[in-house]
């Protein structure tokens, strides 16, 4: 066979390296739901999943796409697809006869096997299962997923282009188990398996195949650079294969991108959202076709077709040809901006959900070819909105600046936590090794009910502030009867920690449908950051006060920090995050001054997603956790001394942030230690961190109810690590996902295995 026979689409013009799967109104979440609880068949759920798939690549090719993206669609995560694709389920499955129930077992667990892990796709909110490599795990190619769906999508004439995790990404994102090597030293193991995964692609009758490889954009290896240089040169002198696109999002793939220039891999894909244009220059590209994300994947803002254009043409001379693309699939933004009713016709000119994108990446790769003028209308429109955006009010609040260029380092320096500490303990009165949690409990069905119901009209505000006291004083009530010392309201009202301040502060908007995939059929709607942001009226003040007023121990007021509150969001993107996230932090700012004012004593305020934040790169670490650090302290820097600060984090390994967990001067840090040992403690001592300390001393991510002396246990431990003194006992999370009769069982038996210590101590 002759080269220009079986590649005869050598090149393309406009294309995403990926879509969501989830489907424009969530039909994939609820037939796999239907299909978990035995409700439809495999056939049915199949049936979906074809005509997702089928809907999506007809939408690309309408928009005019000459190369499709095919295999990213997937029932739950493209990670687990591809350890199914590699053979590398782990054993504890393999008994599973069907298919599919073996591959959502793998997911999900069942009643005898765990799930994988899960943990977050680089620094986006998606969740990836994690695969686990043991000594024994022996790779084996099964294509037959991607055969299906590229035969599926040739058979109805789309331009497909399978799409599958590179060997480097796929091993760098595992995890060894049973005493195995650091996955990626089974890198050649797995190569013949992605030449023969070629050959079968080839066969197939696939002109490109794309291999993502965002792993090659961060700091997670050594010698990531001469790694893909080796993999790449290898896989490209496959002797029967389709044209090989190395794909990488996220950031700026750097040397990696010169080292991928080295190899005959026939095209690139960079993300120049995240990352310049610089590293494309820099590397000889000239035989290569550059496939360039100057359209945002991940983030809602309509593009600035002239600069994004001014981009390309300015990139064309140093590349062999040149493509045009989002800068990463579009799986991490909702689908449409149609049915968005509620947005403002200024607000919705600015924005561009996926297919808004796909109709950008077609403008933009048939200006490239044909000129700028070819495609006037949609670059006068373009221009418009930008120009409504950079003059519109909300966006330029002057008393906003006003008080951000007011602040000055004396507003978020607190005294030192010595000297805060006697004014509370005499303020607070509490026992050594006080108890408390974490904020949330059991989200009832009376309180979405509640909730439904005001949102919907049946029932008056009135009406639905009385319910939520209700609520309210049962826990209370829950609280004094397990003997807790510190209490909380127990957040009835709030439907989620970010949106429920979203709601109620200016520069958000909250979409209608505007969902995104967050793990498995878990999906999330995140609301918009557009403007500049200020509280208007107090948020929780009333229901905290409400919950004082009805027990004689302190109550701790509960607010969701700035980090977490741009993690997620979607952040405007016409002006440095970390003023953005000043603007949050002087907003939550207020709302601690108020608390206060009313009596508050102790304010927490969490920030889970500290750790999510984190830089891919190294060299972009410090800046991120100076604005970090810099947002909590303003927020947190306005009570007087004797009112007791306190933070949460959980979801992660934190090895790369405890300074900053440190830095953050909290009174009181509760953080998720339950399922690692306790090993934090030792960590957070070697930063340096003195200030008292909430290891979480259990899980409640289980409906397990541990017993008194687990806990206790626990609790030894802890104090092997810190002195009583600073030492608090708590869950490890919020417990809005457990049942009532769970907690209560839970907390009575955390308070007796306080009891217990104390007096041991
Ligand atoms: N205060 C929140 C709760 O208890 C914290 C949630 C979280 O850490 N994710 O639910
Ligand atoms: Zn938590």
């Amino acid at each position: 066979m002759s080269d220009d026979k079986t590649r005869t689409n050598t090149t393309f013009h406009a294309t995403v390296p990926g879509v969501a799967r989830i489907g424009a109104n969530r039909e994939l979440k609820r037939a796999v739901e239907a299909y978990w609880a035995g409700r439809i068949d495999a056939a049915a759920l199949t049936q979906t999943a074809d005509g997702i798939r089928r809907d999506s690549w007809n939408q690309l090719v309408q928009a005019g796409f000459d190369s499709v993206p095919v295999n990213t669609f997937s029932y739950y995560d493209q990670m687990l697809d591809t350890a199914v694709l590699l053979g590398a389920l782990p054993p504890r499955v393999a008994g599973i006869a069907h298919p599919l129930d073996r591959y959502f077992a793998a997911a999900r667990g069942t009643d005898e096997v765990a799930p994988l892990e899960m943990t977050k796709w680089f620094d986006t909110n998606y969740h990836y299962l994690v695969p686990e490599i043991g000594p024994d795990t022996s790779f084996a190619v099964d294509a037959t997923a991607v055969l299906n769906e590229l035969a599926q999508a040739r058979a109805l004439g789309v331009p497909a282009r399978p799409v599958v995790i590179g060997p480097i990404t796929f091993l760098a994102l595992s995890k060894a188990v049973g005493g195995a090597q650091a996955p990626l030293s089974r890198i050649d193991d797995l190569l013949p398996l992605y030449v023969e995964l070629l050959a079968q692609l080839a066969e197939g009758g696939a002109q490109w195949v794309q291999f993502d490889e965002p792993t090659l954009v961060t700091d997670q290896a050594e010698g990531l650079a001469e790694l893909a240089e080796r993999v790449y040169t290898e896989l490209s002198a496959a002797s029967a294969r389709p044209r090989l696109l190395v794909q990488t999002y996220f950031g700026e793939a750097g040397d990696r991108l010169a080292a991928l220039g080295r190899t005959a891999v026939d095209a690139v894909g960079v993300d120049l959202v995240a990352g310049t244009a610089d590293s494309v220059v820099a590397a000889d590209l000239a035989d290569k076709l550059v496939v360039a994300g100057v359209v945002d994947g991940r983030n809602v803002w309509r593009t600035d077709l002239d600069r994004a254009l001014d981009a390309l043409t300015a990139l064309r001379p140093h590349v062999g040809s040149l493509a045009v693309s989002t800068s990463c699939s579009t799986l991490h933004v909702p689908y449409t901006l149609r049915g968005e009713s509620q947005l403002d016709a200024a607000l919705a000119g600015w924005l561009a959900f996926a297919d808004e994108k796909f109709a950008e990446v077609a403008t933009l790769s048939r200006a490239l070819v044909h000129g700028r003028d070819d495609q006037a209308g949609q670059f006068e429109a373009a221009r418009l909105a930008l120009a409504t955006r950079a003059t519109d009010p909300r966006l330029h609040v002057a008393a906003v600046h006003d008080r951000l260029d007011a602040l000055e380092p004396a507003d978020w320096t607190r005294t030192t936590a010595s000297a805060r500490r006697p004014l509370q303990d005499a303020a607070l009165n509490l026992p050594v090794l006080p108890t408390t949690t974490i904020g949330s409990y059991p989200q009832t069905s009376a309180i979405r009910q509640a909730r439904h119901a005001l949102r919907t009209g049946s029932i008056d505000a009135c009406k639905y502030r009385n319910r939520i006291q209700r609520e309210i004083a049962d826990v209370i009530e829950l609280q004094e009867k397990a003997g807790l010392d510190v209490l909380v309201h127990g957040e009835p009202e709030r439907n989620d920690m970010v949106q429920y301040f979203a709601e109620q502060l200016d520069g958000f908007f909250a979409t209608a449908n505007g969902w995104v995939q967050s793990y498995g059929s878990r999906c999330v709607r995140p609301p918009i950051l557009f403007g500049d942001v200020a509280r208007p009226t107090p948020m929780t003040v009333g229901w905290t006060t409400y919950a004082q007023s009805l027990t004689s121990r302190p109550v701790k007021g509960m607010l969701t920090g700035p980090v977490t509150i741009l993690a997620w969001s979607f952040v405007r993107d016409d002006q440095p995050a970390a003023v953005t996230a000043r603007q949050v932090a002087l907003a939550i700012r207020d709302e601690t001054v108020d608390l206060e004012r009313a009596g508050v004593p102790i304010i927490q305020v969490d920030e889970p997603a500290l750790r999510e934040l984190l830089p891919l790169r190294a060299a972009d670490r410090d800046a991120y956790l100076d604005w970090a650090i810099t947002s909590f302290r303003i927020a947190t820097g306005g009570v007087a001394d004797a009112t007791q600060v306190h933070t949460h984090l959980c979801y992660s390994e934190f090895g790369e942030v405890i300074g900053a967990i440190a830095a953050l001067d909290a009174d009181v840090t509760s953080i998720e230690a339950a399922r690692s040992h306790m090993e934090i403690l030792d960590d957070l001592n070697e930063a340096g961190f003195a200030n008292q300390v909430g290891p979480g001393v259990y899980d409640i991510h289980s409906p397990r109810v541990p017993s008194t002396d687990e806990i206790a246990d626990s609790l030894r431990e802890a104090l092997q690590a810190v002195s009583a003194e600073r030492l608090w006992i708590n869950p490890d999370c919020g417990l809005k996902t457990r049942r009532t009769d769970e907690v209560t069982a839970a907390l009575r038996r955390m308070v007796a295995a306080a009891v217990l210590v104390r007096e041991e101590a």
